[in-house]
Parts: structure tokens; C-alpha cells; sequence
């Protein structure tokens, strides 16, 4: 299984306190992802979630539109945004349990 990304955030590993990566492995002929903590020094892999690519797609998404949000200097973008930010979280709902 071979991983596709790593994902921001580092963790230290439960075993030998190394730092471990966060990684999506692919699981094949599914549209589900494995998320697994990775320690590149005793090579332990420890099961986190299963969830979707799209799922952290939409994540990537929201954590875009937070910034922006934080950003954002008038009322009306404000709104905007939070709007958007509302879409993206429900999509995710569903997106977590089905691709
Ligand atoms: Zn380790």
C-alpha cells in the first residue's frame, strides 16, 4: 500500500517517540483512504481513520476558507464565507462515510 500525501501535522510515535508523519494510504479498488501515523525510524504504522479523498479535500478546503475568514475585514465577507464554510462541513459529513 503505498502512500499518496502527507499531511500537515507531525505526532510523535506512541512506541519509540520518534516523530511520526501523518499519511494517506490508498486502499485499493476503493474510493477510501487510510489515514496512518508513520514513524520513519521503528516503522511502526498506526492505524488513525478511514475516510474519503474527498474528504480531505473538503478539509483542505475548509482549512482555506478559515484563513480567509480570518482574513476578511468587512461584515459582508464575512457572511460569505461563513456561508461557504457551512457547505464544506456538511459535504464532509457525508463525504467521510461515502466517497
Ligand atoms: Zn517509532
Amino acid at each position: 500500500m503505498a502512500f499518496k500525501q502527507s499531511i500537515p501535522g507531525q505526532k510523535h510515535c506512541r512506541r519509540c517517540h520518534a516523530r511520526a508523519q501523518l499519511r494517506v494510504h490508498d486502499i485499493e479498488n476503493t474510493n477510501m483512504v487510510e489515514l496512518r501515523l508513520d514513524c520513519p525510524k521503528c516503522k511502526l504504522s498506526k492505524f488513525v481513520k478511514l475516510t474519503t479523498q474527498k474528504f480531505l479535500d473538503l478539509d483542505k478546503k475548509e482549512k482555506k476558507y478559515l484563513k480567509l475568514l480570518h482574513n476578511a475585514t468587512t461584515g459582508s465577507q464575512r457572511n460569505k464565507i461563513l456561508k461557504r464554510l457551512e457547505v464544506i462541513r456538511r459535504d464532509k459529513l457525508v463525504a467521510e462515510v461515502q466517497p
